[in-house]
């Protein structure tokens, strides 16, 4: 749907001979080490999401400062500023929340002052909820936008299938995400399935 600049598929090795001292990691360790690089990988994408909607919120303010309907600015009309306000203020919080998660992870790698486990915590809540932010301010500028915004022309649209393969997957799908910040809210024993 979007993305297209990269291409995604699978690729499947079998009888794969590697000299030892290609390997990267202890042994029997390499899928701890993959989702460590899918964990903090989340915080990269939660940052793309911001800035993604940043520009979708920049692209929006512009239009609606031009764009005339009964005789004045869609940027008058209350019903689009309150749209804008419930953007700007989600944007906020889930932006102060990639920083702070950013900054969680440097001090892990850095300074060892936060677990893994601590940290993986804040980078779900970031990876469940800035694309899904981004998403929702792509749909709402596509909105002010009119029958325009239902158009290739209107950038917004590349922008809309690109944000969504983050809310899929990437680094990961919502459900997931979920299951991570409850087990180290709630505590594994409570939500152990088997
Ligand atoms: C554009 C794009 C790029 C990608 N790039 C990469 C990449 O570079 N490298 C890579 O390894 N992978 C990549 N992926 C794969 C991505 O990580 C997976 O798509 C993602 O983890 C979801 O897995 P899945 O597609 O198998 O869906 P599934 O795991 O089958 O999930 C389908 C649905 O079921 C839900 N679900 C699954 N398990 C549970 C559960 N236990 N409880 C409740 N709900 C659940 C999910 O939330 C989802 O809604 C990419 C995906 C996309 C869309």
């Amino acid at each position: 749907m979007g993305r297209m600049a990269i291409s995604t598929g699978g690729f499947k090795m079998t009888d794969v001979n590697m000299p030892e001292e290609y390997r990267l990691g202890e042994e029997n360790r390499g899928f701890y080490h993959t989702m460590e690089g899918f964990d903090a990988a989340r915080v990269l994408v939660s940052a793309s999401c911001i800035g993604a909607a940043q520009r979708a919120m920049e692209i929006g303010m512009d239009y609606i400062k031009e764009r005339q309907a009964f005789g004045q600015p869609l940027a008058k009309y209350q019903g689009i500023q309150f749209d804008l306000a419930d953007m700007a203020a989600h944007h906020e919080a889930i932006k102060t929340l990639v920083y702070k998660t950013a900054w969680m992870l440097d001090k892990k790698y850095k300074e060892g002052t936060f677990n893994a486990l601590e940290v993986s915590k804040y980078l779900s809540m970031c990876k469940y909820l800035a694309p899904h932010h981004a998403l929702d301010v792509f749909r709402r500028v596509l909105y002010w936008m009119g029958a325009y915004g239902y158009t290739k022309e209107c950038p917004l649209e590349m922008g809309m299938r690109g944000v969504m393969s983050y809310c899929i997957g990437a680094e990961g799908a919502a459900n997931i995400q979920k299951i991570v910040i409850s087990r180290e809210t709630l505590g594994r024993d409570w939500t152990r399935t088997r």
